[in-house]
């Protein structure tokens, strides 16, 4: 591929739709495929993606070399081994997997041989949103033909190394992209999450050894072999690599989604990009990475988007896609239909999720809907303290949706006063 500033989507939104394999092949791809499995070792390959410091883009942004070098180094033959690319992307707000799934499945078939090749694995899985219809029409197809020139089946180009990718449609709830209650899922049992360790790396699909790697961290790996890790790294402004898949929803100008480099400040990306807000709307806040993310106060604009500054903004840079809200949309009606979610999606397997959030959701409907309490307050607080640290819970569930809760209850104390004192919502009451 050749070198760009925006690698992952230099392919995406041609005329004609995704490019097939000679177009691909003509624009530069199967380069980085055809040097991995001639050139390289498979610790070559992990050496070059630790070096490239590429973090997973699903969210949690884990080192994706060191997960690889979790995985047993015994010989392929002998011990089966899984690569899934997670592509359930659920998180309300964003919508960044599904441009690479539509607008370039062949890269994400370069970046899952390589990938496979590096830990080793002949069978990569792609477990894709169940609502994700094109994308699944366009996968089938990229896979049936890279199968028929050789890019994908048995030994590859000469090399001895073999791979095959099958697509799996979820059954369509939001704990299925948890990597556990995915692998849960792929063996056809009720999606719960199990409790790590073991982490896939070791004991996944069927208990053998398994990487889930996110779409996007995939898509990346092309690039990556092709044009080396330090090139890599200067893609990034400050001290993560790359670039990432930026996006805004919310009442912007122009929602949406962009490749840019890893780092760019928020406020480029909501006034340049999405275009600012629309008229007669001033922005409030904002959740820099998802719905599982923590508000982010208007005047924190300024942080660039890379992993370290949004936690030190007291957030998570998550997915990257932000979710605004604005002035005239009401905060406590906000963090209402964010529960309703988390709640309705928990998959009940531990008591704390399944239980707590329900009892979220009915308390801030109630203050909502101005039948709320100053106990109410004492209540909410309890739960995020309750269900917020990690390791009460199974998976990262219910901690993901007390992250908007304790950072709005902090945000929009004013908010919740006036509802519980006016017994209303001041902005419905006003409207
Ligand atoms: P996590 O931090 O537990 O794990 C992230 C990855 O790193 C996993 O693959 C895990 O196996 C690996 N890992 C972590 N610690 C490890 C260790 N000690 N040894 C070996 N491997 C280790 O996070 P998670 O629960 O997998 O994901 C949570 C994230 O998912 C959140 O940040 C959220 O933003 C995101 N999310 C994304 C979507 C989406 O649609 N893309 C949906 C929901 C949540």
């Amino acid at each position: 591929m050749t070198i760009s500033d925006r690698p992952l989507t230099a392919m995406i939104g041609l005329p004609d739709g995704p490019p097939d394999c000679a177009a691909y092949g003509r624009a530069g791809g199967w380069q980085a495929v055809r040097r991995t499995l001639r050139d390289m070792t498979p610790d070559a390959v992990i050496d070059m993606v630790t070096a490239s410091k590429l973090r997973g883009r699903g969210g949690a942004g884990f080192g994706t070399g060191q997960k690889w070098s979790f995985v047993p180094k015994d010989p392929a033959a002998t011990r089966r081994k899984y690569l899934i690319a997670n592509a359930d992307e659920m998180e309300p707000g964003t919508f960044k997997d599904r441009m690479l799934l539509e607008g370039n499945p062949l890269q994400l078939i370069e970046g899952m041989i390589i990938a496979g090749y590096a830990i080793q694995a002949g069978h990569g899985v792609i477990f894709l949103r169940g609502e994700y219809h094109l994308a699944l029409e366009r996968l089938n197809r990229a896979i049936a033909e890279a199968r028929q020139v050789g890019w994908l089946g048995e030994n590859i180009l000469g090399s001895g190394f073999g791979f095959e990718i099958h697509v799996h449609a979820s059954g369509g709830r939001y704990i299925c992209g948890e990597e556990t209650a995915l692998l849960t899922a792929l063996e056809g049992r009720r999606a719960q999450p199990r409790s790590k360790p073991p982490f896939p790396q070791v004991g996944g699909l069927w208990g053998a050894p398994s990487v889930v790697n996110n779409v996007e961290t995939l898509c990346n790996l092309p690039h990556i072999v092709t044009n080396g890790a330090e090139w890599f790294v200067s893609l990034g402004l400050g001290p993560d690599s790359g670039t990432k898949l930026y996006g805004v929803s919310g009442r912007v100008r122009r929602p949406g989604a962009w490749e840019l480099p890893m780092g760019t400040p928020l406020r480029e990306i909501v006034e340049d990009h999405a275009g600012g807000m629309r008229d007669g709307y001033r922005l409030r806040a904002l959740l820099p990475g998802g719905a599982s993310t923590a508000f982010l106060d208007v005047g924190q604009i300024d942080i660039p988007m890379d992993y370290g500054a949004v936690e030190k903004a007291g957030s998570r840079l998550g997915t990257g896609l932000a979710i605004l809200l604005d002035d005239r949309t009401c905060p406590v009606g906000m963090l209402h239909n964010l529960e309703h979610f988390f709640a309705q999606e928990s998959c009940g397997w531990c008591t704390p999720c399944r239980d707590g959030l329900p009892w979220v959701e009915r308390l801030l409907n109630a203050i909502e809907n101005g039948t709320g309490e100053p106990e109410d307050l004492d209540r909410l607080h309890d739960h995020a303290r309750m269900l917020g640290p990690m390791g009460r819970t199974f998976c990262a569930h219910a901690p993901g949706a007390m992250a908007p809760l304790a950072s709005g209850l902090k945000l929009f104390r004013e908010d919740f006063d006036a509802h519980i004192r006016q017994r209303a919502c001041p902005l419905r009451h006003a409207a």
